[in-house]
């Protein structure tokens, strides 16, 4: 931890475990050691990151000012799967925000990521510690497969509990909204706040260019109704496609002709916490297609949703 904390103020890179997936992490207000991270993962500029704090005490030294919801979220959410947008502290350069006047900060809630914190003493910017656009890593192995040496030092902390990344809630404004579902759910946050909360499209219908693809393994994703998920899986592998089937738990029993199939656990926790390993599972044997459906869209339903279809989402060329 020692050590981590000191890579830290050299100006490298930590990999660490938070209890949502693991984050690349960089002295945040060092404009160059920040710089490194968009390096690193081959994210544009332009794309914020979150800073990491070791509590919700210290969040007036990184943000301009605390609005009155915000105590109440920090209170409740913090340490957790919660991200707060807020007005950017004089503190955080404008590389860590992508050059924006807000901020994300949130406090994770995990031992490593709570004890490297309070080693190294100041905010951590990070974000998921993969490739820009690739799925989130939920093991140390995954951050070392795919970052290897651009990555300075790696906590292992086991596999990450939650599994999918923070809510993001934009509480710049008066009314809260919620910019990227996550690990807190919207009615939890709900619940707290006392009234209904703006999510962004949830529609099912599929419509081209609305979602860039992110999240995404390196086989296509297609989503289907779940009925037609095992005739989908049986065309596509009769096509000449390696098929991989994200089997939902209604259809356990069902025979599917496909090159791999992984049954999805039937709580939506476990469903989040194995989702980027079973992409990643499904790209390592070797599929160039994955069948899956969208879960209903409650609780921890609505992240895992949004997540697959960015992951569906059109690729750009190159
Ligand atoms: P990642 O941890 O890789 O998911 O990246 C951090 C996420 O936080 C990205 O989705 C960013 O768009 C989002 N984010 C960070 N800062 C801000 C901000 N100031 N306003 C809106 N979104 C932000
Ligand atoms: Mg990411």
């Amino acid at each position: 931890m020692e050590k981590a904390a000191d890579v830290l103020r050299a100006g490298g890179l930590v990999a660490f475990p938070t209890e949502t997936v693991y984050g690349l992490g960089a002295n945040a207000e060092d404009p160059g050691a920040v710089a490194r991270i968009y390096q690193a993962k081959g994210r544009p500029p332009s794309h914020p990151l979150i800073v990491h704090i070791g509590g919700a005490e210290l969040l007036r030294d990184w943000v301009e000012d605390v609005p009155a919801t915000v105590h109440l979220l920090a209170e409740r959410f913090w340490p957790g799967p919660l991200t707060l947008v807020l007005r950017r502290g004089r503190r955080v350069p404008l590389e860590a925000t992508g050059g924006l006047e807000t901020v994300a900060v949130r406090v994770p809630d995990h031992p490593v990521a709570l004890a490297l914190l309070s080693g190294f003493g100041g905010g951590v910017a990070a974000p998921s510690a993969n490739r820009f656009g690739s799925v989130s890593p939920t093991t140390a192995d995954h951050v070392r497969a795919e970052l290897g040496d651009a990555v300075d030092f790696v906590l292992d902390g086991g596999p990450c509990d939650v599994g999918v990344e923070s809510t993001i809630v934009d509480a710049t404004g008066d009314v809260p909204s919620i910019l990227r579902p996550g690990g807190a759910t919207r009615e939890d946050l709900e619940a707290v706040l006392g009234r209904p909360l703006d999510v962004p499209s949830t529609s099912r219908v599929r419509v081209p260019g609305q979602h860039p693809s992110h999240y995404a393994p390196r086989a296509r994703v297609v989503l289907v109704e779940p009925e037609v998920i095992v005739d989908e899986a049986e065309r596509a592998q009769e096509q000449g496609h390696q098929v991989g089937v994200l089997l939902p738990p209604s259809l356990v029993d069902a025979p599917v002709k496909a090159h791999a199939v992984v049954a999805i656990p039937g709580s939506t926790a476990a469903y989040a916490r194995g989702l980027y390993g079973f992409l990643r599972e499904l790209d390592r044997r070797g599929c160039d297609l994955i069948v899956a459906s969208l879960p209903v869209e409650e609780g921890l339903g609505l992240a895992i949703a949004n997540r697959l279809r960015r992951a569906a989402g059109p690729r750009s060329s190159g």
